[in-house]
């Protein structure tokens, strides 16, 4: 087995039980092993750190499966591993609220580059490291095992494949092919999530505790949400009562299926609305329009921290004007899914933001990704999804 010689000293995150072990990190590898294959990784001092795959092309040369020198990366590793995660979501989600749920989250589940979502019936499995190519076929013969999904899918093609040395890889893995559109219910509502061309594996899994939470804020309310996709955050609203909502986005095939969700669920009083956000919302202002809650829920400014600064002035931009069409007492859903940016300087933007616009305005809540979305303790780069409620106070305005 080949095997991965840290340099002094680069042994200390391993220690913390981070699973990434940088290219800066190594000294060397002894052997030749393939991409995705299971290596041997050692201290400079020559103790046993962990077992990790190798990911030649990447910046993340390995990443940890196992700390214990005992474990053996096998399919029993892999069984093991998944009932783990897909235990962890039967234990603190109720199975009546929703049939979307996503079973594996990657490094916070012991189990780096590989995601798994299930939509009723159908598991959708999506991977992004070497590590998890490699096991493949081992990973959708075990989800068949332990999920009975009458279909999985795979839609392994996001953007960082291309970091890996990766090729895409999408298409129908097990079962019965997909027929359109996956109907599922969550908090009685119906959704459709598209699990071949739809963003990420078809739906924004990770925003459903928020979705009710808007819920629960909208009767009556005049809302706006921004960047809206199929319309997770507008059939909530509307399902708690607004009185209206504006809904906005980029994309026209977007906006169809909010339409159609909208529909499929006898909903009215949304508007939908295609066009540039950033410009929409100074439009908004012009035609000095304003909304009791807005829901601001950007695509990922900042994909890498080195990022991070331009995409903090694109963060800083809509959140004035969010905080600009606030009515006084006005409720901010405010939200970065930017892994590179952290969340003390997210709030730091939202706080510049409400400055700037001439507000006062607290935070009443921390927001993050619901629970099917865990973040390891030893891993907060998986905490990629920061939110802020925020209240503009009743009568602050000042310009
Ligand atoms: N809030 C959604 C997810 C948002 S995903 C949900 O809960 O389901 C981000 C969305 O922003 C995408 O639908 C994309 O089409 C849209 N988008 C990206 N840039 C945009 C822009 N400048 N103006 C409007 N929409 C934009």
């Amino acid at each position: 087995m080949a095997r991965l010689i840290l340099k002094p000293g680069r042994e200390k995150s391993l220690l913390r039980r981070h699973p990434w072990i940088f290219s800066g990190a190594v000294h060397r590898i002894d052997g030749d092993p393939g991409p995705g294959e299971t290596i041997e990784v050692r201290a400079s001092t020559g103790a046993f750190m962990a077992w990790a795959a190798y990911s030649p092309s990447s910046q993340i040369t390995a990443r940890v499966w196992d700390f214990s020198e005992s474990a053996r990366i096998d399919v029993d590793f892999f069984r093991g591993r998944l009932q783990r995660a897909v235990e962890m979501r039967a234990a603190v989600l109720n199975p009546s609220r929703t049939h979307a749920v996503r079973l594996v989250h990657g490094e916070s589940d012991g189990l780096p580059g590989i995601v798994v979502d299930r939509y009723a019936g159908v598991v959708v499995i999506q991977l992004s490291s070497a590590g998890g190519f490699r096991w493949r076929d081992t990973l959708v013969e075990l989800l068949a095992e332990i999920t009975k999904a009458q279909t999985i899918f795979e839609r392994s093609d996001a953007e960082v494949l291309q970091l890996e040395g990766l090729a895409v890889s999408v298409g129908l893995r097990h079962g019965a092919a997909l027929a359109s559109a996956v109907g599922v219910e969550e908090d009685e509502l119906q959704l459709l999530a598209d699990v071949e061309h739809g963003h990420k594996t078809g739906f924004y899994l990770d925003q459903r505790d928020n979705r009710s939470l808007l819920r629960t804020l909208a009767p009556g309310r005049a809302v706006l949400d921004c960047f809206c996709y199929t319309g997770g955050f507008t059939l909530s609203a509307l399902a708690g009562g607004a009185a209206s909502v504006l809904a906005i986005d980029s994309s026209a095939d977007s906006l169809a299926a909010a339409r159609a969700h909208l529909e499929l669920n006898r909903l009215s009083g949304a508007e939908l609305l295609e066009g540039d956000v950033f410009q929409v919302l100074r439009r908004l202002r012009d035609q000095a329009r304003s909304f009791d809650v807005v829901v601001l829920d950007p695509p990922k400014f900042a994909p890498t921290a080195a990022l991070a600064q331009r995409a903090a002035r694109g963060y800083k931009d809509i959140n004035l004007y969010a905080f600009k069409l606030l009515k006084p007492g006005g409720l901010l859903l405010t939200f970065s899914c930017s892994g590179g940016l952290s969340r003390e300087l997210f709030q730091k933007i939202v706080a510049d933001a409400a400055v700037d616009a001439g507000v006062d305005a607290q935070i009443l809540r921390w927001l993050g990704a619901a629970s099917d979305h865990p973040v390891a303790l030893g891993f907060p780069e998986g905490e990629y999804l920061k939110g802020l409620l925020c209240r503009v106070a009743p009568r602050a305005r000042r310009g």
